[in-house]
């Protein structure tokens, strides 16, 4: 059996997507992406149609514990937004992200986007379904 303690780098750091510089964490809100509806669930977490009919039974508005968008600076570019995900060994893939992500995000601070009913809407549903957030161990 293997027995080593797993040694985890306690920062990850991230590089500028566009100039390949380091990336500093603003540290503000973490948006998390959510998922509507048994297809989206089943596509986006990969998991078999039975397990995703379970969990859009109980979760109409599925909360992605593991992908959020989150804001970074860059000396050069300044602010921008990226999409981290958690890998299952604990590290963050990261890539910028897109107006598709933002409108899978439980809330948006982007002023530019039109539909802010839309928004404001399944803000008010994740926090509904926030309180009984459950992982789901894949
Ligand atoms: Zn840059």
């Amino acid at each position: 059996m293997p027995n080593k303690r797993r040694t985890r780098q306690q920062t990850q750091q991230f590089f500028c997507p566009i100039c390949q510089q380091r990336l500093w964490r603003s540290g503000g809100t973490k948006y998390h992406l959510y998922y509507q509806g048994k297809a989206e669930i089943q596509e986006k977490l990969n998991i078999t149609s039975k397990r995703a009919s379970f969990i859009a039974t109980h979760h109409p508005v599925y909360v992605d514990a593991n992908v959020w968008l989150e804001e970074f600076f860059c000396k050069v570019d300044l602010k921008m937004w990226l999409r981290l995900s958690k890998a299952s060994d604990g590290l963050l893939h990261s890539r910028l992200a897109t107006q598709a992500d933002w409108e899978r995000s439980v809330k948006t601070p982007d002023p530019d986007l039109p539909n802010s009913t839309v928004s404001e809407f399944t803000y008010r549903m994740s926090r509904r379904t926030g309180q009984h957030l459950a992982r789901y161990e894949m």
